[in-house]
């Protein structure tokens, strides 16, 4: 096993690539996986294909060539993370002492420094489980796989969620809800090493029956998406019109810090969006000496946002947004953009998380 140096959790890390193949050799394990937003355009130049290019069908394909039971995308996780956290926005703003702002809570690195520099400010940040931990946790919850050994692999963009799935916090009966996460430059590393031409494969879907997404959770690995697709939730205007508006109102673009206003019911929103942990803690400074007031705020650890993050091949800046247009693009291509449209989601509010919202998806840091 080789190690490296996480540069944002300054932690070092080891590569899990060796356990994933012993338990992919296991006949009586039964090994499930998620890929998130930001791998699927940043894998493909490694294989010839061009800068930011959706590889996420190439991706399911590869994976399911390499025996994983069951493939997943962790923006079906961010379609969950989207409605958690719009309501518990709302519920914060309705209370009488609701505690504000809010802060997103996705980025390991950024919760990690808050509770390092910043530890007054854990209040503030969203009770919501990272996408990532929230389809860990349904999926720890399905019994439709052949074997009672199970073990669960996530595919990310840094080194960062590797310590975020060694906390205590997410574990089930003492074991972890993420048993090992790669980054995308690990993966690449493993399809190299099983002979598979990646940049052949026909693409393929994800297997039901959580394998359904909306381009709302896909965005999520480009700065401001988060916030773009809380926004989609929360607007009033539920046209296309609405989608459009929300796209003009200065959350895209990968400045480290951006700043908008939104109209939501009767409360005038103040948003935030900062990546680059030295944006991220500018602006605390800011809002600590009251030169600053944003009532949420969506902090990405990695300028950019995940599509630049320290487990994905190096980009260069032009390379980096070409990354962020393809998250753009197959938005664009996504039947379903919002994730209260998600038809999944009814079915699993109604079911594995009836009576355990704040059980499966919530965490208090
Ligand atoms: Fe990881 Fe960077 Fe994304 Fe944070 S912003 S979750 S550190 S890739």
């Amino acid at each position: 096993q080789c190690a490296a140096v996480c540069p944002t959790g300054a932690i070092v890390v080891k590569n899990d690539a060796d356990e994933v193949w012993k338990a992919l050799d296991d006949r009586n394990t039964s090994v499930t996986v998620q890929v998130a937003p930001a791998v699927r355009v940043a894998i493909g130049k490694e294989f010839g294909l061009p800068d930011g290019e959706n590889a996420i069908g190439r991706i399911a394909a590869a994976l399911r060539r390499m025996n994983f039971d069951r493939i997943y995308d962790t923006s079906t996780g961010a379609d969950l993370t989207v409605l958690e956290e719009s309501e518990e926005l709302l519920e914060r703003l309705s209370a009488e002492n609701g505690t504000m702002p809010m802060f997103t809570s996705c980025c390991p690195a950024w919760v990690n420094y808050c509770e390092k520099s910043h530890p007054d400010l854990l209040p503030h940040i969203s009770t919501c489980r990272s996408p990532m931990q929230m389809l860990a946790s349904v999926i720890k919850e399905q019994k439709d796989l052949p074997n009672k050994k199970r073990v669960h692999v996530a595919v990310m963009p840094c080194t960062a969620k590797k310590f975020e799935a060694s906390r205590s916090e997410f574990t089930k009966d003492g074991s972890p809800n993420v048993d090992y996460v790669i980054t995308t430059q690990e993966l690449i590393q493993m399809i190299k090493e099983s002979g598979i031409v990646f940049s052949e494969l026909e693409p393929e879907a994800m297997d039901l029956p959580l394998g359904i997404n909306t381009g709302a959770g896909v965005i999520f690995g480009v700065t401001g998406g988060v916030t773009e697709a809380v926004l989609r939730r929360l607007y009033a205007e539920k046209s296309m019109a609405g989608l459009f508006a929300i796209t003009y109102k200065d959350v895209r673009g990968l400045e480290g810090v951006k700043k908008a206003t939104i109209q939501v019911g009767e409360k005038e929103l103040k948003i935030a969006i900062v990546s680059g942990l030295k944006n991220a803690s500018e602006l605390v400074k800011q809002m600590k000496s009251g030169e600053e007031h944003f009532d949420f705020i969506e902090v990405m650890a990695c300028p950019g946002g995940c599509i630049n993050g320290a487990g994905q091949p190096y980009g260069s800046s032009s390379e980096v947004a070409a990354r962020g247009k393809g998250l753009y693009s197959a938005d664009k291509l996504s039947a379903i953009k919002r994730s209260e449209e998600n038809p999944l989601m009814n079915e699993l509010y109604g079911g594995i998380l009836k009576g355990r919202v704040h059980e499966l998806l919530h965490v208090e840091y």
